[in-house]
């Protein structure tokens, strides 16, 4: 299986679904389940039971995994979703890059 094309602190955007066309920061990937959670981006409620830690149950708020295929890195030139390619530094260093203007994407 070639690498994850998503890394966590990624900034990317829905390509499909019901949430096409966010934006927000990867805050999680799950790479066993091809998934991953993105910041304020399909929100779903969901019922909290009183615990020991949360006295007051309710309803909550928070991010719901998406599939790995309905999002996008973001690419800081173009900043259009991009295709990444991986491109090998001189110092040995895997680098994701932006198939269309080459820009890298990966952050330091
Ligand atoms: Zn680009």
């Amino acid at each position: 299986m070639a690498g994850l094309h998503i890394k966590r602190g990624d900034t990317v955007t829905v390509v499909s679904g019901k949430e096409r066309g966010k934006r927000g920061k990867v805050l999680l990937v799950f790479p066993a389940r091809g998934r991953v959670i993105v910041e304020k981006v399909n929100m779903i409620k969901k019922h909290q039971r009183p615990t020991q830690k949360l006295r007051q149950g309710g309803i909550i708020e928070r991010e719901g995994s998406l599939h790995l295929s309905t999002v996008m890195v973001i690419c800081p030139k173009c900043d259009r979703p991009a295709r990444t390619g991986v491109q090998l530094l001189a110092e040995g260093k895997k680098v994701r890059v932006c198939k269309r203007c080459s820009e890298i994407v990966d952050k330091a």
